[in-house]
């Protein structure tokens, strides 16, 4: 709803009862279940797959979709309290479940056959089963039609081949929403969308790449060489661009909501660090220029968490928030990035040493200023969006 003669979205800053209560018991299940695997799977660099199956008993897999396939049917809303949650305790497992949750399955709910959603979506659901999305490419990664797979029809089937790099799950994955040209004479107008089953002849996971940030959440390199696949794997039909735009528009608003969780697990290392650290005979946090670092921190994680929510509420009022989704997604992310510096900061040498999560929230704040549109491309969408030609 616009207020009158503003122009300007107002909306109600109270959360309802059901929000407030699943975002509780969300975090109880984050702190108890989540938590304790944080250490050894950024160590081991491996997710804990074990969460996979029971999140999906818990109704916390893909829990937007509808209840006819087993989901929770939550609001974009109580998504991004989910999504903070998660985040405010691991980004790794909670990228990987994003992949799963939203990127990966989001093109099968919205627009695959009953067929599909029977055969993927389903197992999917309840965590049997694992999703990964496969867009970014060695020469295409911002300029998302400069992508050169090609799905290439032949009889009854499809031949793919080319190469996707940067794919989160993409080594665990047991089902790959791919993106390819199906006619490139078309231009975008010839990308479509695709499931490839892990182990399908030709679909080779190249390498497992190592990173700096979300260490829990497994990344690859994938080729496809004459890898076929029945044409009825083709989701939706041939020519479906604006599908995956909407698929990564809906998702910035959710990966928005993992930044103000990385910002906010950050921060309350960082007061709790403050208070309990002594120098010169009284805590850190009763010096100004500490206790200001925390105040500024606290004042940021504010604004982008009421981006966020505001991007959320509007998809849920059937709006497309494009502007607010970019908005939210590059302010939020960016202030994951400052809070989480300034959490090292306050924490001394302690900041560098791994025991301590600060250093963790840093390394995973920096992937979201470019995973899912760079911070440079969302301020290309929101000029655009003002008219600026972008
Ligand atoms: C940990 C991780 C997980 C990922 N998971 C997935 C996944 O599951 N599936 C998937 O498909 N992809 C995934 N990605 C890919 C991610 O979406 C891309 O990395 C991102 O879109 C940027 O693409 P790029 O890395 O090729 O950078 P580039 O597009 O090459 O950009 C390099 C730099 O140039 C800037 N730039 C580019 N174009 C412009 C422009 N027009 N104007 C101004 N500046 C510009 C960028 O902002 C950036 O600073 C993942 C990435 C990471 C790091």
């Amino acid at each position: 709803m616009r207020a009158k003669g503003t122009g300007v979205y107002v909306m109600d800053f109270f959360l309802r009862e059901d929000q407030r209560i699943f975002k509780d018991t969300f975090r109880r299940f984050a702190e108890t279940e989540i938590a304790p695997l944080v250490e050894e799977a950024e160590e081991t660099e491996t997710f804990p797959l074990q969460l996979f199956p029971q999140m999906g008993k818990l109704g916390y897999l893909c829990p937007r979709y509808s209840e006819k396939y087993g989901g929770a049917e939550i609001d974009k809303v109580s998504e991004v309290l989910m999504r903070e949650e998660i985040s405010r305790v691991s980004q790794g497992i909670a990228s990987s479940w994003s992949a799963h949750s939203h990127l990966g399955s989001f093109p099968v709910y919205h627009w695959g056959s009953e067929e599909q959603k029977q055969k993927y979506l389903l197992p999917a659901m309840r965590g049997e089963k694992i999703f990964a999305f496969g867009l970014t490419e060695p020469n295409a990664g911002s300029d998302v039609k400069a992508i050169e797979t090609t799905a290439r029809r032949d009889g009854d089937g499809y031949v793919i081949n080319g190469r996707k790099i940067f794919i989160t799950n993409g080594n665990i994955c047991d089902f790959l929403t791919l993106i390819a040209y199906t006619d490139k004479s078309r231009g975008y107008r010839g990308i479509s969308i695709f499931l490839v089953e892990k182990g399908t002849p030709g679909f080779i996971v190249t390498r497992k790449l190592k990173k700096e940030g979300v260490r829990s959440s497994e990344t690859a390199e994938l080729l496809f060489e004459d890898c076929r696949i029945p044409a009825r794997n083709l989701i939706g039909e041939e020519g479906s661009f604006y599908r995956v735009m909407e698929t990564l528009n809906e998702g910035r608003i959710g990966v928005a909501g993992n930044c103000v969780g990385m910002a906010q697990g950050a921060y309350e290392a960082a007061i709790k660090y403050a208070r309990e650290r002594v120098q010169f005979g009284r805590p850190i946090a009763q010096f100004q220029a500490i206790a200001f670092k925390l105040a500024d921190m606290a004042t940021e994680i504010d604004a982008a968490r009421l981006l966020v929510l505001r991007a959320a509420w509007m998809m849920d009022q059937g709006k497309n928030p494009i502007q607010e989704a970019s908005m939210a997604k590059l302010f939020a992310s960016e202030v994951a990035v400052r809070v989480s510096k300034e959490a090292m900061q306050i924490h001394g040498g302690y900041g560098q040493m791994r025991e301590f999560s600060v250093g963790r929230f840093h390394r995973d704040a920096l992937v979201y200023v470019v995973g899912e549109g760079t911070s440079e491309i969302q301020r290309q969408i929101i000029a655009k969006q003002m008219g600026l030609g972008g």
